[in-house]
């Protein structure tokens, strides 16, 4: 099964949506592996948002990023990188569609309330850049049986 990385950014923390963003994964029938709230430095940023560097919002970014502590999570389930991608809505949240996080819980470009992985390459370079192996936990699910058909699993 795949495993995706999700943060829920310093807007979700401070606007009390965390535990809300963090339902709708849990409804979905994802499986929660990893799970924490962390207080993020510019040195880790800078890395995380390495392509955007450049970019006039950076600063912003930067700031915005590092105002609080953030809750971070790696999400496992069939095609979950492009599953939570879909489910997070575009980076305008003006212009995610309602039923997505960003268009159901935000209206701006930068407070879009959550972060996603958007590649199977990018997920396992978030997942080892936040997480420690034992910090990831291997369990199973006891309704899995009930989410997916046996062929589905083995993908
Ligand atoms: N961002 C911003 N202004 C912009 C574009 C992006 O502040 O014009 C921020 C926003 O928080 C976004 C993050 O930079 O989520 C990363 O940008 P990316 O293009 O990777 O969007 P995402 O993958 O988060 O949808
Ligand atoms: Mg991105």
């Amino acid at each position: 099964m795949e495993r995706t990385l999700i943060i829920l950014k310093p807007d979700a923390v401070n606007r009390g949506l965390s535990g809300e963003i963090i339902t709708r994964f849990e409804k979905k029938g994802l499986k929660i592996v990893g799970l924490k709230m962390v207080w993020l430095k510019e040195g880790i940023l800078r890395e995380h948002y390495a392509h955007l560097v450049s970019k006039p919002f950076f600063p912003d970014l930067l700031e915005f990023m590092s105002r609080s502590p953030v809750i971070i999570g790696v999400l496992e389930g069939r095609n979950a990188v492009e599953l939570v991608r879909s489910m997070c809505g575009v980076t305008d949240a003006n212009k995610a569609a309602p039923g997505t996080i960003r268009g159901d819980f935000a209206l701006s470009t930068s407070r879009n309330v959550i972060h996603a992985s958007d590649s199977h390459e990018t997920a396992e370079k978030e997942i080892s850049r936040f997480f420690k192996k034992d910090e990831l936990f291997d369990y199973g699910l006891n309704n899995i049986k009930y989410l997916y058909a046996d062929d589905e699993m083995k993908q």
